[in-house]
């Protein structure tokens, strides 16, 4: 892990998604670089007060937001609730999101619109009303979390790997037009990393085992995999980098070998 020791003392941070798994592991590195955090989860959450505690060991200011991002109000109310507390949205990283494993002719409107709401409109939302207030600083980071099926779609996850390259294409044409006033937007784009989300898929010995097989390392990444190349990005190391769709992925994205 790089150690960026106080690198981000001064500046808040609002990483939506971040009471467990890679959100988790994202929120505190910030924290521990010195960071005030927003610990963020759809609902009132005993883990995501666990992460605050912690965050707020590390010296910082941390508070617990929370809402779905289903529902049209969250994206500004939250971050309305963050620059209340904390002061400002210096960072704001998009890594919560929903999916559904459903077979393509498997179609469920209800669930399609929760799949677009919370991984497009929302994320589309809450960058659009934090980039004034960046812009206005001359600094800000915007990180979007995708994924691996950006490249290689899931069969299984059509829809979902469709919003993920949606969430890509709207940080590029946003990064292009902020670029000029010290916004950087980039995306992180983990392969198989052991969360929750995938713990019921990953129990299956023979699916394991199949997956293990697409990826070159032959290993699955930990939620700690992605937090060094946010704080990367997020430090004045990565203040040249926008536009960037970053795979954490143990060479999953190169296809199998
Ligand atoms: P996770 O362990 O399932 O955690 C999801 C987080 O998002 C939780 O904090 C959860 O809050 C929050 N969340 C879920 N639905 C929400 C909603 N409707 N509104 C607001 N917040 C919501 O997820 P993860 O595996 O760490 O994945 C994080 C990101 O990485 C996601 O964008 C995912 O698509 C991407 N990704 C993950 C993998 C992987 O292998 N894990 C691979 C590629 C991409 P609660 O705790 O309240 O539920």
């Amino acid at each position: 892990m790089i150690d960026l020791n106080q690198e981000l003392k001064g500046k808040s941070a609002l990483i939506t998604g971040s009471s467990r798994g890679i959100g988790a592991a994202m929120i505190t590195a910030l924290a521990k670089a010195g960071a005030h955090v927003a610990v963020h989860s759809s609902g009132p959450s005993e883990l995501g007060e666990t992460v605050r505690k912690q965050c707020e060991a590390e010296g910082v200011k941390a508070c617990l937001l929370h809402g779905d991002l289903s529902d049209k109000d969250v994206p500004s109310r939250l971050l309305e609730a963050c620059t209340e507390q904390l002061g400002s949205v210096d960072i704001l990283v998009l890594n919560a999101s929903v999916q559904f494993r459903r077979e393509w002719s498997d179609w469920n409107t209800e669930e399609a619109d929760t799949v677009l709401g919370v991984n497009v409109r929302a994320s589309a939302e809450m960058m659009t009303r934090v980039l004034p207030q960046m812009q206005k600083a001359g600094w800000g980071r915007i990180v979007t979390i995708g994924s691996v099926q950006q490249n290689i779609p899931n069969p299984a996850m059509a829809l979902y790997a469709a919003t993920k390259c949606a969430q890509l294409s709207l940080a590029k044409s946003f990064a292009v037009q902020v670029a000029k006033d010290g916004v950087t937007i980039n995306n992180i784009a983990p392969g198989v990393i052991q969360t929750d989300r995938n713990v019921e898929a990953l129990a299956d010995d023979d699916y394991r085992q199949k997956i293990a097989n697409l990826i070159p390392s032959r290993t699955f990444g930990m939620p700690e995999d992605c937090a060094g190349a946010l704080l990367m990005l997020c430090s004045e190391a990565g203040r040249y980098i926008t536009g960037a769709d970053i795979a954490i992925d143990g060479g999953m994205g190169l296809g199998s070998h």
